[in-house]
């Protein structure tokens, strides 16, 4: 129990951030929670939560205003289909979501700041075959991200650490590599590949019809981690006295092929996969994680079988409980 210590977490109205304040409610934290949207799917479990557009300096001085700890989880972000087109929006509304939001919370005197980045910063050039070596926290140099999405992040990485250093404001940075779970967008334009994989299997087992579409060959490959598993790891880094970014995420590489077959394992039916054309991200990807290892001693403990079979039921039976 840590008394009625006051913490912000911005996109709360999001898929992490919404699951994060639970957890710190859980954990008797007192919760502010901000977004420009309420959680879609869930109430939210905040003391208090504020619709803010965070692009704005007023608006980022009142969100932090009385808190110890900021969790920066408020971005415009979405899955490949979303960051790998709208690259000005990205760039321009996540830049000045985190430099006001950072420079707000030296202003306001907050304690600790933790940011969340993303796998996204990895060079491209590290990540041109399936087979990649996993990805460890020194290889983000020299840079050069595939996407603005990841160039953005990787700037306000850099102005975390000058914070620390040159204003002694205790900075936490993580990449976080593909975390799913319920309560995550999966229709719209915005869902990433499990939630939209999710939603293509249910759909295809409701209609009766067994072919799912699959962007590009199906071949590329990445690693998910369940959401209790983030979670648990963002609070562990907040507590740490480790400064440097770190990955957070699962280091089990699978195909994307493969994670349909295990959704389509949980919905209890056989896929025909029809390969399409689309945005696919880089050909390889996965975490090496000996440095949350040893840093945290944090371990994803949910097997990709287990949360896709949890994410899987929710998705299912959001789209049975909408009207035809
Ligand atoms: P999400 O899109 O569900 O949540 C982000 C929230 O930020 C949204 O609710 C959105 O409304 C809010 N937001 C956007 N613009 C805002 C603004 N101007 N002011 C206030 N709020 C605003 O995404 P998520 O998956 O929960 O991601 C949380 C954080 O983790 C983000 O920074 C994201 O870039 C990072 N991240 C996520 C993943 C992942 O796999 N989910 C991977 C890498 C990094």
């Amino acid at each position: 129990m840590q008394g009625r210590k006051k913490v912000l977490v911005t996109g709360a109205g999001g898929f992490i951030g919404h699951h994060l304040v639970t957890d710190l409610k859980d954990k008797g934290y007192w919760v502010r929670g901000v977004d420009i949207k309420h959680p879609e799917f869930t109430e939210i479990d905040a003391d208090e939560f504020e619709i803010l557009d965070l692009r704005r300096w007023d608006n980022c001085l009142q969100a932090t205003r009385g808190v110890d700890e900021v969790y920066a989880l408020g971005a415009d972000m979405g899955g490949m289909g979303f960051i790998s087109v709208y690259h000005a929006q990205i760039l321009y509304n996540n830049a000045l979501i985190n430099m006001h939001t950072l420079e707000a919370a030296r202003v306001n005197n907050v304690k600790r700041y933790l940011y969340t980045s993303s796998a996204c910063i990895y060079p491209e050039y590290k990540q041109l075959d399936a087979e990649v070596t996993p990805l460890k926290e020194a290889d983000a140099y020299p840079a050069q991200p595939q996407d603005a999405y990841g160039w953005e992040k990787l700037i306000t990485e850099q102005l975390c650490t000058h914070y620390r250093n040159d204003y002694g404001m205790e900075t936490r940075i993580v990449r976080f590599h593909n975390i799913f779970g319920p309560y995550g967008t999966y229709e719209g334009g915005r869902e990433k590949a499990p939630a939209a994989l999710c939603r293509k299997v249910a759909m295809a087992k409701l209609a009766g019809n067994p072919e799912i579409e699959i962007w590009g060959d199906g071949e590329q490959t990445r690693s998910f981690c369940y959401i209790d598993d983030c979670v648990a790891g963002l609070y562990r880094l907040m507590q740490s006295d480790y400064a440097e970014p770190l990955n957070l995420g699962q280091d089990r590489m699978v195909t994307i092929n493969e994670l349909a077959d295990i959704i389509a394992a949980a919905a209890g039916i056989d896929i025909v996969k029809k390969h399409v054309e689309g945005p696919q991200g880089v050909r390889g990807r996965n975490s090496d994680n000996t440095r949350i290892r040893e840093v945290l001693g944090w371990e994803p403990e949910i097997s990709l079988e287990e949360g896709l079979t949890r994410t899987y039921a929710w998705i299912e039976e959001q789209i049975r409980s909408k009207p035809l």
